[in-house]
């Protein structure tokens, strides 16, 4: 059986060259002449113009292992056992060549032969019109009725306002009980731990129009994802994506460094495994080229950067541990990806120098707030205001959290409740100005159009596609 991460990822990619895939090495995280999206978060992004027709592709199937991040799964990260905000995506892909049979033929081999995952463990999701799709994993590969779970659109179908869209379907592997939320409900689609999609299968045979018609297109496109994080801990049987092997070693290093063990104090397991997450997608965003900043792509690298450094505060890291643990990242992944070994150097020094910059932010913060502190004592009182809070964690990057525990040390205490109604606030304005999560990858990232509202004396952190404490 083939259970390591490097081992399941050449395994995935040799299974469809046998199918007549072209194998290509992943693309960069920065998307290429498309203005829609801030950065690579799925397998098909970087192919658009070869579903879309705007460019003749290379071969009329493809496979890849893709670099990817989700910015919008930053808050699930350290929480559920599988979401990270860097992950690499495996996927095949037809551009108007196979169809829904093949592409659900081969994913059931795959997972089941070449994978030896048990059937009993297997379930399958289908959009709840798609009785094409139900018959196939039914009739054909001989999954069970109740085996076969019918979700709605939200889940199940791919689309936006106008163009290529069709339904999806999903393999999912049951973790077992221990894993789940002990509903009666819980069954693939749910949000706990038990069953795990660990890939979705797009049917894209629709062109929907103006009208809202969806018209069926000649020659549909088959787009593939499957989460190689995800896989490797269904075939390790591990607790979760940071139990794995090579991001294991990695988590092992925050350990040493933290000098805390992984697994006695949840709270700190958490900060732990953000450490291990963010580092990891810091390295190969300034591997491709991002650069920390107040604006998009560097934006989202300072938060990370910020965010982790935080956590390693938590931990009780001095502050200069971030670029070091690039080094490791680059040990452990640099095989399958040699940029991140070739710019090591580079990517050192960027992280280092926000590491610092970090430092001083908080500073300034903690001048400011012992401030506010000496003058509540003077006036007798024991709380700081929501609103002052919120104007440290906005404009000082300083984390609540460690607003509250440099209150506590004085007896003071904060109004949370205040606090978290200036988050909301700040919460829907970013929202309204987004008109759709970046997690779907066809889907319009407004990101790039707010940002620019932002550019004006902006120290610290505000929300932008981030939602939620740091
Ligand atoms: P979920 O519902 O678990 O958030 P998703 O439906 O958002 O996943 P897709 O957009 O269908 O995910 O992406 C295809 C595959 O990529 C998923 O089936 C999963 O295996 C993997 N994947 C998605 N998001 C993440 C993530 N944040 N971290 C690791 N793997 C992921
Ligand atoms: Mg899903
Ligand atoms: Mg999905
Ligand atoms: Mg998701």
């Amino acid at each position: 059986k083939k259970t390591g991460l490097n081992e399941i990822r050449k395994e995935f990619l040799d299974f469809f060259k046998e199918k007549e895939h072209l194998v290509v090495p992943s693309f960069s995280l920065l998307p290429k002449n498309d203005k829609s999206l801030l950065l690579i978060n799925a397998g098909m992004a970087p192919l658009k113009p070869y579903f879309t027709g705007a460019q003749e592709p290379p071969n009329r199937r493809m496979a890849t292992c893709q670099k990817c991040v989700r910015t919008g799964d930053i808050e699930n990260v350290g929480k559920t056992a599988r979401h990270a905000t860097f992950f690499e995506m495996l996927g095949n892909f037809s551009f108007g060549d196979y169809f829904k049979r093949e592409a659900i033929e081969w994913a059931w081999e795959f997972m089941t032969e070449r994978m030896g995952i048990s059937e009993k463990e297997l379930w399958v999701s289908v959009y709840e019109e798609d009785d094409e799709a139900y018959d196939i994993w039914n009739k054909h590969i001989g999954i069970s009725h109740d085996k076969i779970v019918r979700l709605g659109k939200e889940d199940n179908f791919w689309e936006l306002e106008v163009g290529p869209c069709g339904p999806c379907s999903e393999i999912y592997v049951d973790r077992g009980e221990k894993y789940g939320c002990g509903s009666e409900s819980c069954k693939p689609g749910c949000d706990c731990d038990r069953y795990v999609e660990v890939w979705n299968l797009v049917f894209s045979q629709f062109d929907k129009d103006e009208k809202g018609n969806y018209n069926p297109v000649p020659h549909p496109n088959i787009d593939t994802g499957m989460g190689l994080e995800r896989i490797a801990a269904v075939m390790q049987n591990a607790d979760s994506i940071f139990d794995t092997d090579v991001i294991g070693r990695l988590l092992k290093k925050v350990e040493e460094k933290s000098g805390i063990t992984y697994g006695e104090n949840e709270k700190k397991d958490m900060s732990i495994r953000v450490v291990t997450d963010h580092i990891r997608a810091v390295t190969f965003l300034v591997a491709d080229g991002v650069l920390p900043s107040n604006e998009g792509r560097g934006y989202v690298l300072r938060r990370l950067i910020r965010r982790a450094s935080r956590h390693g505060k938590l931990l009780g890291i001095e502050n200069d541990f971030l670029n070091t643990l690039a080094l490791t990242v680059s040990e452990l992944w640099g095989e399958a990806y040699p940029e991140i070994i070739e710019r090591l150097s580079q990517i050192q020094k960027v992280i280092k120098v926000e590491e610092d910059k970090f430092q001083e932010t908080i500073d300034q913060g903690i001048t400011i707030l012992n401030e506010y502190i000496q003058k509540i004592i003077e006036e007798k009182g024991n709380i700081l205001s929501g609103e002052i809070a919120f104007k440290l964690y906005d404009t000082y990057g300083f984390p609540l959290d460690l607003t509250k525990e440099i209150l506590e040390e004085n007896n003071l205490r904060v109004d949370e409740i205040a606090f978290n109604n200036e988050m909301e606030k700040q919460r829907e304005r970013a929202r309204k100005a987004r008109e759709e999560g970046d997690n779907q990858a066809w889907s319009k990232d407004s990101t790039l159009e707010i940002d620019s509202t932002l550019k004006t004396e902006f120290v610290g952190y505000t929300n932008i596609d981030f939602k939620g404490n740091i």
